[in-house]
């Protein structure tokens, strides 16, 4: 079988061919980057639009921008401090609250298709951080499940 040597490449080539991938990595770089953000920001943009219409089912009042902020904020909150005790341990996260309810606290979750928002169990996604300073919100009675090992 002479298949051996067709998928070793010669060591003279190494060095261009190298040269050429890293290349057109950093040269589509700035490219792809404002493509992602756009993308996120396309996101972010519907995410704070439906919240700006969309009434709390606990309360009544409307989310807004201050609900997706305070979801952001704790959702990084939660990730720093997950990060803090399991360092070097990469986590595959799916963030499941998009959205608090800054009048009652009550947590969402942003169905993009529908552009709306579900009821999310708070212990699911973001967790509440005591130690993250969590500024006025309300005091959540509950001792979050201790699975702390
Ligand atoms: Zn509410």
């Amino acid at each position: 079988m002479p298949a051996k040597a067709r998928h070793e490449m010669p060591d003279w080539l190494l060095l261009p061919v190298g040269f050429v991938v890293v290349s057109a990595l950093l040269l589509t770089a700035p490219l792809w980057i404002p493509v992602a953000m756009l993308w996120g920001a396309r996101y972010r943009r519907r995410l704070r639009k439906a919240a700006e219409s969309f009434r709390c089912s606990t309360c009544g009042s409307v989310l807004g921008a201050a609900a997706v902020r305070r979801a952001d904020e704790e959702w990084e909150a939660y990730v720093r401090e997950l990060m803090r005790k399991n360092p070097g341990v990469k986590f595959r996260m799916v963030r499941n609250v998009h959205a608090i309810c800054s009048t009652c606290g009550t947590p969402y979750k942003y169905v993009e298709n529908e552009s709306t928002f579900v009821v999310q169990s708070r212990d699911v996604g973001v967790r509440q951080t005591d130690d993250a300073g969590t500024a006025g919100g309300p005091h959540q009675g509950q001792p979050s499940p201790g699975g702390n090992s």
